[in-house]
């Protein structure tokens, strides 16, 4: 993929919800494995959906994963838990505060492959720190579609749903435990409530 330097780079995988961030994420560190590569994959305290310690898809492959803050310095803790691996792997990137660009960076230019995995996009179809941050400093990114549950178009918003009804605009932008849903929607399908 990246043949003209021995450099370190970074490469985001991006895009809605649903859009099989995680599978790609999980299909790259395959292949890097069967190279013979070493990885280190990180997920953020934030997201215990699937255990502690693996990243999973909604299609229920999994990989190993080691849980680190998502916030301020405690970011920087992903570097601690690195044993020489070339390639370092980040999900759930929307989790984390902007640290993580600048980890991101230091690990490129100290010469490793860094991919993460994130939505762009919030529940109000904002950009989602830091993904776009990370998209502008990648040296490739790569923005995956889902479909919308509405009319079939392709999508690329986020649709939070409260019991149903669309999520308020003054909603926060990371909710953890509550009692939601997500649907992936196109630009027109995607609503928010106001009143
Ligand atoms: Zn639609």
């Amino acid at each position: 993929m990246h043949k003209i330097t021995r450099s370190g780079w970074v490469e985001v995988v991006t895009g809605s919800m649903f859009s099989g961030k995680t599978e790609e994420l999980l299909r790259r560190l395959r292949r890097a494995e069967i190279a013979g590569q070493d990885v280190a994959a990180f997920t953020p305290a934030i997201d215990d959906r699937f255990g502690e310690t693996t990243i999973g898809s909604h299609e229920g492959r999994q990989w190993d994963a080691q849980v680190i803050e998502n916030e301020g310095a405690g970011v920087w803790d992903l570097e601690d838990h690195l044993n020489g691996e070339q390639v370092v792997a980040i999900d759930e990137a929307n989790f984390f505060t902007e640290e993580l660009v600048d980890v991101c960076e230091k690990l490129a230019g100290d010469g490793r492959r860094v991919i993460v995995s994130g939505t762009d996009i919030t529940f109000r179809g904002e950009p989602f720190t830091p993904l776009p941050e990370l998209m502008a400093t990648a040296e490739y990114v790569d923005k995956l579609r889902a479909i919308c549950t509405v009319c079939g178009e392709p999508a690329t918003r986020n649709q939070r749903l409260v019991d149903g009804r669309p999520a308020h605009v003054d909603d926060p932008t990371i909710v953890v435990g509550a009692e939601e849903s997500y649907e992936a929607r196109c630009r027109n399908c995607h609503t928010l409530r106001t009143g």
